[in-house]
């Protein structure tokens, strides 16, 4: 990947491709299933010059991500048809065992944290997980499978610009 090449996104303001750093070249939005412990990272470090756009780049697909609607099923109480709208796992330092829970469905896990969002996901792992670069990656994989997001094979970019639901006419 080279820097040359056309990675910003006029309409909605954003690069899809890393302007700089050690992922300089790679999708945005891949690298927030790939590696999102270095997201996390960038949210809390650039804060400079293009890392400050990265971050805004950054920001625009973790906002298409979590608007991105819940296709599971809730897990709270036995026959309960409403959609999850929420991802809880029990705080630990290494997360397992993960539930998909729908609003009137909450008190069924009780001593659960509650993850809606992306973010909410990364500062989850923060607090709890000693800021784990593996629990970073299973929080995401939990949230995103709770999204419909198929945890195999290969992540391709074009794997993940179908999830995001963005089209395929972005310039490279
Ligand atoms: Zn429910």
């Amino acid at each position: 990947m080279k820097t040359s090449q056309a990675y910003y996104d006029a309409k909605t303001k954003s690069y899809w491709y890393m302007p700089l750093g050690k992922h300089e070249g790679e999708l945005i939005p891949r690298l927030l299933f790939t590696h999102p412990h270095y997201i996390n990272w960038c949210l809390h470090n650039m804060t400079e010059g293009v890392g400050v756009k990265a971050v805004g780049s950054i920001k625009y697909f973790i906002g298409l991500f979590d608007r991105r609607p819940a296709r599971i099923r809730c897990q709270g109480r036995p026959g309960c048809r409403e959609r999850a709208r929420y991802l809880a796992v029990k705080p630990a330092v290494k997360l397992a065992h993960p539930k998909y829970v729908c609003s009137r469905c909450v008190p069924e896990v009780k001593g659960y944290g509650l993850i809606e969002t992306y973010g909410e996901a990364l500062e989850f792992v923060e607090k709890y997980c000693r800021g784990s670069i593996v629990e970073f990656s299973k929080v995401i994989k939990y949230l995103s499978q709770g999204k419909g997001w198929r945890d195999k094979g290969k992540t391709t970019d074009m794997k993940v610009i179908r999830f995001f639901g963005l089209n395929g006419n972005h310039n490279r």
